[in-house]
């Protein structure tokens, strides 16, 4: 992986966003946020899941009132997760019209390309900065490419037309997304927000495009930068494709907090988009949120149903009584645990990993050789095989 790119440090109520530290989780609820206590049943689900930042629509009155009543019943259950303003049209009213919000939520996003029209743009831009300096908030530029500032796409469009063309209209977007951002964030500073209160992300819906926009941007200005996929889609389709979008740009060092939006799938987990996220920085390395569990497909080799149950039971075991194993174990900075089907190539995953084991597969002497620190420390057999590698997982991890 290359260097993280170098950025100023902002401060998200308290989560620290820059180069100089890990990059963010972060998510967003789906709930009507007038509902204060669907919301913070959601908030606090994704918290719990690993969520570092929370972002909440505030679209309407109700919207903004509930926002108190939403960060009061959090603070009942002891959570304490930044909650996000997610603003779009009317926030320079809202912001205004309820100043216990603003002084409660930790960022404000604003959309540089739905603030208003003409004088009304920088009008109720500079609202939402006055109101982020008057509460020492952080603000992210948010650009995204269905909502972009129609003025700057005209005005990128009309000197590539006199230059006689030589961008397609996709890169004329691009561009457009990036001035957009820059001018907004030089505007907010001309007001007189600092420079290290400002986030920016330019958010698109393909692959290609997001890394194009990312990189330009990132070549431009040393603000942390929100990466995330817009629109990625659902289940398989939407998980697939942000991991594809995310990880080149990420392993080079681009993105300061993520986010992956995921369509929900009836009856889903809204967690699940935190735990993508978690998932796509743990596979590059990046930051460990569990240990690592290397698991073979299986094969024709692997015997009954057993090698599956044990592998998904080490999984389990590890999502649900290791959430806050860094925190717990603060020494240990990455475990890795193989569970492989049989002796092709169990006994070398095995002593890669920490701890692993090799089932034994068809046709197999029935045992089960464990490796540790890349020597072999025992062989089980037996109908308890299971619970016996879980038993030596746990004295290996208390050790
Ligand atoms: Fe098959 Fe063994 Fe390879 Fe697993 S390790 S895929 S069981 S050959």
């Amino acid at each position: 992986m290359n260097l993280r790119r170098q950025t100023v440090t902002a401060s998200v109520g308290g989560v620290l966003i820059g180069s100089a530290h890990p990059v963010v989780v972060q998510s967003m609820t789906n709930t009507d946020t007038a509902n204060a206590e669907a919301t913070a049943i959601q908030v606090a689900q994704l918290a719990r899941a690993g969520s570092e930042l929370v972002r909440v629509t505030v679209n309407t009155r109700e919207a903004a009132a509930a926002v108190p009543e939403l960060i009061a019943r959090l603070e009942e259950v002891g959570l304490s997760v930044p909650i996000v303003g997610d603003f779009h049209y009317n926030g320079h009213i809202l912001l205004r019209e309820f100043p216990e919000t603003a002084r409660l939520l930790a960022k404000y996003r604003i959309n540089p390309g739905n603030v208003g029209a003409g004088q009304h743009h920088d009008a109720n831009f500079a609202t939402m900065i006055e109101v982020a300096k008057e509460f020492d908030k952080p603000v992210r530029i948010g650009v995204n490419w269905g909502s972009l500032d129609q003025q700057v796409l005209a005005r990128l469009m009309d000197q590539n037309a006199a230059k006689g063309s030589p961008k397609s209209g996709t890169d004329v977007m691009i561009d457009a997304m990036v001035v957009s951002a820059l001018e907004s964030a030089a505007y907010a500073e001309e007001l007189g927000l600092a420079h290290d209160k400002i986030l920016i992300s330019v958010k698109v819906s393909s692959a290609p495009e997001l890394w194009q926009v990312y990189r330009q941007l990132a070549a431009k200005c040393d603000y942390p930068l929100h990466l995330g996929l817009t629109e990625a889609g659902m289940g398989m389709k939407g998980i697939v494709s942000s991991s594809v979008a995310l990880a080149p740009l990420l392993n080079e060092g681009i993105g300061d907090t993520i986010r992956v939006s995921l369509t929900p799938e009836p009856g889903a987990p809204r967690k699940l988009e935190v735990e993508v996220a978690q998932q796509i920085l743990q596979s590059l390395g990046i930051r460990q949120f569990s240990p690592q569990v290397t698991s073979c497909p299986g094969c024709g080799r692997t015997t009954s149903i057993f090698f599956q149950e044990l592998a998904q039971k080490i999984q389990d075991y590890i999502r649900d009584t290791m959430p806050d194993w860094k925190v717990k174990y603060p020494g240990v900075e990455e475990m890795q645990v193989a569970v492989m089907g049989c002796i092709v190539n169990g006994p070398g995953e095995s002593k890669h990993a920490h701890i692993g084991i090799s089932l034994p597969g068809t046709g197999e002497d029935p045992r089960a050789p464990v490796y540790q620190d890349g020597k072999l420390l025992t062989t089980l057999k037996g109908p308890r095989i299971a619970e016996e590698f879980q038993e030596l997982l746990e004295v290996y991890v208390e050790r």
